[in-house]
């Protein structure tokens, strides 16, 4: 692959990753076309967001519009079992280089938010599904007839310069070209649905629960409560054979449930996903580019998918400017990096020792050598909350270092999730 210049862009997917890229690519000076299908389930999931979004929303011009329907994040709580909870605030982070606050968003709305600024950027949205070809035998990809003549305005006929798959989880290009994908260790249903009556102790809070299997998440929306399920397949399937039939029934099984939920009342039907951990080896190819969910997805635990995928997106629109198989080798390689240090400490959630580790430094901050070290590991632990630099070397060794060595004499199996 040579050097090239790119003027003309398609991208296929019009969701947080396609309309980022799209607008930092049109703010490039580029001719952007962004094909949306519009087909979104009535609820999606990806609603609380770490503080390292914040940045993203100030520099799209969105956090204003955000913070008109969504619910102001001040940090993350942590239910161990019903006797224990530990709370993470994003403002007590030392040092820390993003905002000390987030948003738990409606994603529908959040959606249209990013999908407007790619459109006042100057990208021209086409609502429809867009569709892509092999371009012969080659690894090329080329837009499909009707594609290319919805996006007549801007391309005239011609084929664009790159194609960027955004299509999420659906991954068209990965799957044309059969890319080899590493699937995670974890074969996980989640199931999702909005609850009204349902309690949460601190209603700023996304909170994390340990369930009797699995975990799951109550993110407070306004007016209601997202509650989601991770839950091993097999156990799922045996609570039912409908995924309502699955929350209902574990909702009820559930000791430490069946409490914060006994006024609630499911108010939308049940989603359902699985398998979604996932990471594909080739991001970038000849004349095409994987972004956000599409190039991968680690787990929905400390909620850094949308960070994810809009640090892609920027980084994507830097290599596409610059045009260099250097440029598109740093991208993908920052993507992997990006998605395996979250994957590190994301296994250490499962495993039970960050949760040990958490807990552990709750009593030693108590002691005098434990606040000397508290002090410094205020600055490095708490990245994974906030989403700030989580592939820094040292941030990262630590948090290793520390689950592995500093819970000596503790075993993690206590909390490890079943
Ligand atoms: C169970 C679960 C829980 C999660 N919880 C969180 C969370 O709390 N916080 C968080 O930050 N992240 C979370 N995520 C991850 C988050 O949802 C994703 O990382 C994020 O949505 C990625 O954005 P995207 O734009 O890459 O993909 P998507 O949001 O999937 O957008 C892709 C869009 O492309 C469209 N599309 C697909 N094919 C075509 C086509 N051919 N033509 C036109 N349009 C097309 C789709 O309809 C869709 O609108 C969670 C994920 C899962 C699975």
């Amino acid at each position: 692959m040579q050097k090239r210049t790119i003027k003309t862009v398609a991208i296929l997917g019009g969701g947080p990753a396609g309309s980022a890229v799209g607008t930092y690519l049109a703010r490039k000076g580029m001719d952007v076309v962004m094909f949306a299908d519009g087909k979104r389930p009535p609820l999606i999931v990806g609603e609380s967001l770490v503080p390292a979004v914040v940045p993203f929303m100030q520099d799209l011009g969105i956090e204003d519009e955000v913070a008109t329907y969504s619910t102001w994040k001040g940090g993350a709580t942590f239910v161990y079992n019903p006797e224990y909870r530990l709370n993470i605030w994003f403002d007590e982070v030392r040092g820390g280089g993003t905002p000390a606050y987030s948003y738990n968003v409606p994603r529908d709305r959040f959606d249209a938010s990013v999908r407007d600024a790619a459109a006042r950027a100057g990208v021209k949205v086409v609502e429809a599904k867009g569709t892509i070809e092999r371009d012969g035998d080659s690894q090329r990809m080329k837009l499909g007839e009707e594609t290319l003549a919805a996006a007549e305005e801007v391309l005239h006929g011609r084929q664009p310069d790159w194609i960027i798959d955004a299509m999420g989880r659906g991954r068209g290009i990965p799957k044309l070209l059969d890319l080899p994908v590493d699937a995670g260790d974890r074969r996980d249903t989640a199931l999702h649905a909005h609850m009204q009556g349902v309690e949460v102790q601190i209603s700023t809070n996304v909170h994390t629960d340990r369930l009797s299997h699995g975990w799951c998440w109550r993110i407070p929306l306004p007016g209601r409560v997202s509650v989601g399920f991770v839950l091993d397949n097999d156990f799922a399937r045996s609570l039912g054979g409908t995924a309502e039939e699955q929350f209902d029934a574990f909702m009820e099984q559930d000791p430490m449930m069946s409490e914060w939920s006994k006024n609630g009342r499911r108010i939308t039907p049940v989603m359902k996903y699985n398998n979604y951990q996932a990471r594909v080896r080739q991001g970038v190819g000849e004349n095409w580019a994987l972004v956000g969910d599409s190039f991968g997805f680690v787990d929905p635990v400390f909620s850094s998918g949308m960070l994810i995928a809009l640090q892609s997106a920027k980084a994507l629109a830097e290599a596409i400017e610059d045009g260099s198989p250097r440029a598109f080798e740093e991208y993908q390689a920052y993507v992997k990096t990006n998605l395996d240090c979250w994957r590190n400490v994301i296994d250490r959630y499962y495993d039970g020792r960050l949760l040990t580790l958490f807990k552990l430094g709750q009593h030693v901050q108590q002691r005098f050598w434990g606040k000397l070290m508290s002090f410094h590991f205020r600055k490095h632990m708490p990245r994974i909350f906030t989403g700030d630099d989580v592939t820094n070397r040292y941030s990262t060794w630590l948090i290793e270092f520390m689950s592995t060595y500093g819970i000596y004499g503790h075993d993690p199996e206590e909390y490890r999730i079943l």
